[in-house]
């Protein structure tokens, strides 16, 4: 869609930076997405210029028309990735370019501009260069990078795709997610559905959230953490967990293998997720996608087939899930507790992105 890969960007530093001191204090207890550094990365799109208007600038709002066509019909998407301070002092990204990949499948089911890979990544780099001070050290911290995009046109016709567009990146300093180690109870949600063949599943749509969130207070309310999302047609085969994909493993010790649910257009296709379908047969747990339904998961769990079940995603990295409730019933998955393989496989990863294993994968990209 864009003629040139060659997208400039003006620097235009804050003036008005956080204070050191201030800033220190914030990073010793970040929590998540709750602070946000000094800069963004703001780019513009349209129809006669395609990418124009790249910068770097002080972090702060927009003023955008009432009749934005955002507002209306959520024409946007987003992406999620974090930058670690390792302990070398170097300033990493993890799989940025797979990032931009998906920023572009995303793009074209939500009818956007696609943008060059090479772009999207050099957009990250200057953000993170820029406020590498904001990077809080030690595990499991990290600066959360969130690209989004919306749609910027001004009317409320509904018949085409935005003329304009805004792409922004800003960057938030992250604390762990949840504590990995303390499972999470999960309710499975036959009165909600979070996406449906030829839908937005596989698409990082903030409309996805929008029509999750009801589910996720019906979870709360029964107790759980977080909704385990069936398919559309059966509610039968297990798709994601909230707002990350789903890991089953079957067997203990060196018989050990992991699977997942294999993507059919309605799951969203985590890098992490992939990246443990890579990582996870290199250190002798075979890795598979596949089906599985919630009698299986259940039946599996009495008979002891399946030993452990996690959630993995960027923010959280891998979170284990101890136990089930649903409108039938519910059970305890191995002990209830964090068990050894997905307690493995997140040491493997967050030692990857913390600079304390080999990278053999290339998937660590240094910033500086
Ligand atoms: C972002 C996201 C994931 C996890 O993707 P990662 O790339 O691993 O962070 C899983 N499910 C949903 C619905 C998501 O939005």
């Amino acid at each position: 869609m864009t003629a040139s890969t060659e997208i400039d960007f003006e620097i235009h530093p804050s003036a008005a930076r956080v204070p050191d001191a201030e800033r220190e204090r914030i990073l010793q207890a970040p929590g998540f997405g709750q602070v946000f550094t000094d800069h963004m990365i703001t780019l513009r799109w349209d129809t006669e210029r395609g990418w124009h208007d790249g910068k770097l600038e002080p972090y702060g709002p927009f003023t955008l028309d009432p009749a934005t066509a955002v507002f209306h019909y959520a024409q946007e998407f987003f992406e999620g990735l974090k930058a670690y301070k390792q302990g070398s002092g170097s300033v990493v990204m993890f799989r940025p370019q797979a990032n931009a990949a998906r920023f572009n499948s995303s793009a074209r089911r939500m009818a956007m501009p696609e943008l060059p890979e090479a772009a999207f990544v050099h957009a990250l780099e200057l953000l993170v260069s820029h406020d590498r001070d904001w990077i809080p050290t030690g595990e499991g911290k990290s600066l959360y990078l969130r690209p989004f995009i919306i749609a910027t046109q001004r009317g409320l016709g509904v018949n085409a795709p935005s003329s304009s567009y805004l792409l922004c990146v800003i960057a938030s300093p992250a604390a762990a997610y949840f504590g990995a180690s303390k499972s999470v109870r999960v309710w499975l949600s036959e009165d909600y559905t979070r996406a449906a063949p030829g839908g937005t599943g596989a698409v990082k749509c903030g409309g996805n959230y929008a029509a999750a969130f009801v589910a996720q207070r019906q979870a709360v309310e029964k107790g759980c953490d977080q909704v385990v999302w069936l398919d559309a047609a059966e509610h039968q085969w297990i798709e994601e967990m909230g707002g990350m994909n789903i890991y089953f493993v079957y067997g203990s010790g060196s018989s050990a293998r992991i699977v997942t649910p294999a993507l059919t257009g309605s799951l969203l296709p985590g890098i992490t997720r992939d990246s443990l379908l890579k990582a996870a047969p290199a250190l002798g747990i075979p890795a598979a996608e596949g089906r599985i339904s919630v009698s299986e998961w259940r039946d599996g769990c009495a008979s002891g087939e399946i030993t452990e079940t996690f959630a993995c995603g960027t923010a959280a990295v891998i979170t284990p899930i101890g136990s089930v409730d649903g409108p039938s019933g519910g059970w305890t998955i191995g002990t209830g507790d964090p068990g050894p393989v997905t307690m493995r496989l997140r040491e493997e990863l967050i030692g990857i992105q913390y600079g304390h294993k080999p990278d053999p994968f290339g998937w660590i990209h240094k910033v500086a």
